[in-house]
């Protein structure tokens, strides 16, 4: 079992209540593998309908992306409504998205339902435009997304700058429909909440088969094995050989955060003052928000390992210097990375592998709140709801063409990118 990084929120989250690794052979009506938001979200809204559940998380809950990552609860997908119209037809489109843009309101829920102590906060997410291209987006995405009700509204320059704390965007989008939370903590609060209603959650009990015999799924782990009628993966970025085909149905790409130390008030009230979370429209993003000991967080995107060492923090502090230069010097007290996993359509999978095997993965950078959201769907799934009365397409499961070679191709991708949203900057200021 390897433990969590050390990151700021493993340092600040609530304490983990611990969970006994499978040491039996014993039986569930679903069993559910890998312990992050979507299969700790599966799991909770499998015992809230009384359904008898195993969670088996090879490390702790949370060990993966997500208790690593910034926290923001972001509405929607990459892909805005006109393009899941085009991809999926007017009907299946538009309840995509209706379903994209719920996605905060189905995590604050649970928040709310099960008194999960994670620092929530619903006051919305900004996604500044770092260049004129910037600005096209969030106009679009704004557009787009108003049909569906949805609370966003563009902000000026100097609004912008107001909120973010920094003259270095054009322009923003807030959406009032996101908001923050301490990841961690939400993923251990997850794991309480459905432990207390009778989900049996497994740590250190890493699934390493897998296999169907007369209508029952046996998958068995180093000390057990739990035989039960349907099976969640819900190992997204982390997956590994237990299923190849799912492995290679995602690209996982690295992104990485900093913590500073925390900021002085008279420093701290300068900086994103009404403490909303902000990721900018850069290809390769810059998100940044403050924790609630006013500790400033930034993450960004491009090396190809799990494990950072300080050197690697100079982008970041590069970045974080061009947007607040009022931080003087900078010490950070905490870097930590995690996996992403990237699909070939942008868009998260929903997937019934064989009969009573399923799957949701493939947030691309946006699953706190989809991942959450994708759970109780495949809860849904796993107690036998049909397929088509599903917000997600069902889709099969395909394996990425050329898969091994996605990594060196992101790599370079990433610093196309990288130029790409230079320039992009550089032709802002001529
Ligand atoms: C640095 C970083 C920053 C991010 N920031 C944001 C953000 O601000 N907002 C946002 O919306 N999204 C963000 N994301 C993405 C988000 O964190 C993920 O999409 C989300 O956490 C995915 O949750 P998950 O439960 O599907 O996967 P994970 O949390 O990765 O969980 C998968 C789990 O499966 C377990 N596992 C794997 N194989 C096995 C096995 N064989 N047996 C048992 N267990 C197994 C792993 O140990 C792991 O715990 C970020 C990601 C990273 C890495």
């Amino acid at each position: 079992m390897e433990r969590h990084p050390d990151s700021l929120w493993a340092a600040t989250a609530e304490p983990d209540p611990g969970h006994r690794p499978l040491d039996a052979e014993t039986s569930a009506e679903v069993c559910v593998v890998g312990g992050g938001f979507t299969g700790l979200s599966t799991a909770l809204a499998l015992a809230e309908r009384g359904i008898d559940v195993v969670v088996l998380e090879a490390n702790a809950p949370g060990w993966g992306a997500s208790g690593r990552n910034g926290g923001q609860v972001i509405p929607g997908l990459k892909q805005d409504p006109d393009a899941l119209l085009s991809a999926f037809g007017d009907e299946a489109g538009a309840r995509l998205a209706s379903f994209a843009g719920s996605t905060p309101r189905i995590l604050f829920d649970i928040v709310r339902r099960h008194a999960i102590a994670c620092d929530a906060f619903e006051g919305g997410w900004l996604q500044p435009a770092h260049a004129e291209a910037g600005l096209d987006t969030i106009r679009a995405r704004a557009a787009q997304w108003r049909p569906y009700g949805a609370d966003i509204v563009e902000l000026d320059r100097a609004e912008t700058a107001r909120l973010v704390g920094s003259e270095h965007y054009v322009g923003a989008l807030l959406d009032r429909r996101g908001g923050s939370i301490q990841p961690l903590s939400f993923a251990r609060g997850l794991a309480r909440a459905a432990a207390g209603l009778g989900a049996r959650i497994h740590a250190d009990s890493p699934a390493t088969g897998l296999a169907r015999r007369d209508g029952t799924w046996r998958v068995t782990t180093p000390r057990g094995s739990v035989a039960a009628r349907r099976v969640v993966l819900a190992t997204n970025g982390y997956s590994g050989p237990l299923h190849p085909t799912l492995m290679r149905s995602v690209v996982p790409v690295f992104s990485f955060q900093v913590a500073t130390e925390p900021l002085s008030d008279n420093v701290a009230a300068t900086i994103l003052p009404e403490g909303h979370p902000a990721s900018d429209t850069r290809r390769l993003l810059w998100y940044f928000r403050k924790d609630r000991h006013n500790r400033l967080l930034m993450g960004g995107r491009g090396f190809r390992k799990d494990a950072l060492d300080a050197g690697d923090t100079g982008v970041l502090q590069a970045a974080l210097r061009r947007l607040y230069p009022q931080l003087g010097e900078i010490r950070f007290s905490y870097h930590w990375g995690g996996r992403v996993a990237m699909t070939a359509d942008h868009l998260p999978h929903l997937h019934e592998i064989e009969e009573g095997l399923f799957a949701g993965l493939g947030f691309n950078g946006r699953g706190v709140a989809m991942g959450t959201a994708m759970g109780t769907v495949l809860a849904r799934l796993a107690a036998g709801e049909p397929a088509d009365a599903m917000p997600l397409p069902v889709t099969p499961l395909r394996p990425i063409r050329l898969h091994g070679l996605h990594s060196p191709v992101v790599h370079a991708l990433t610093a196309y990118y990288r130029w790409q949203d230079a320039r992009e900057r550089r032709a802002m200021a001529s």
